[in-house]
């Protein structure tokens, strides 16, 4: 743990996960997050589900352009280890070969299990590898996929446990939540003052094999456990 009054320098990575929305949202959102990133300069990750990127193509074009690294979040958004290997391998692909398409950028090796389900299930780790992903987990939990996490709450949160998660501090957002777009000025200007410096996934060594890949879901610092 980091002590959080320290000012010493620590890195955080912000990972958002762009998807068809399952909770009430409002439009624009995920355009408004992209442009607070770039109004601060701030790169970022995101993993894009392939039935987002067909229904939102020149939106999810412009993730990459704007800079950020592009992951693969499946395709159907289905709960990985209910597939049958085939049956992730199908869905897998059908999202690189859309991202590849429409975005015109390889995922791999970035990969976010849809809910997290399977991040600790060699199977489905397995199968992944196999096709050349590794599953990127999370320090930080703010499920702001939650309707009453509103944009003061989840910054809050953020500027308390983005600190105390060390470095580096790798957090979970999602791109649709009204609350995440509300909470991100604050959030990139208040852990930028206690010292904190933005980086993509691809810049961290924890990541650069397929070891160390995820904290066990009990490490990670987080609210206690919801839907995803
Ligand atoms: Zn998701």
């Amino acid at each position: 743990m980091r002590d959080a009054h320290t000012d010493a320098p620590f890195r955080v990575a912000l990972t958002f996960d762009a998807e068809h929305p399952d909770r009430p949202h409002r439009a624009g959102v995920t355009e408004a997050i992209l442009d607070v990133l770039a109004a601060r300069g701030v790169t970022s990750t995101w993993f894009l589900q392939g039935r987002w990127v067909e229904s939102e193509p020149a939106l999810a074009r412009r993730v990459a352009t704007d800079g950020h690294l592009v992951g693969n979040h499946s395709f159907y958004h289905a709960r990985l280890p209910l597939l049958t290997d085939a049956g992730l391998a199908t869905d897998v692909e059908a999202a690189e070969r859309v991202i590849r398409d429409m975005v015109g950028v390889d995922p791999r090796p970035w990969f976010r299990c849809p809910f997290g389900a399977g991040a600790d299930d060699e199977r489905v780790l397995d199968g992944l590898a196999r096709l050349g992903y590794r599953h990127i987990g999370e320090d930080v939990v703010l499920e702001d996929w939650e309707p009453h996490r509103t944009g003061p709450l989840l910054l809050a949160d953020a500027l308390r446990l983005a600190p105390a998660a060390g470095d580096p501090a790798v957090i979970l957002f999602h791109a649709w939540p009204p609350g995440t777009l509300d909470a991100l000025p604050g959030l990139i200007d208040g852990l930028q003052a206690m010292g904190a410096r933005f980086v993509r996934i691809d810049e961290l060594e924890r990541f650069a094999s397929g070891d160390g890949a995820a904290l066990a879901p009990d490490e990670a610092a987080s609210l206690p456990a919801g839907g995803r």
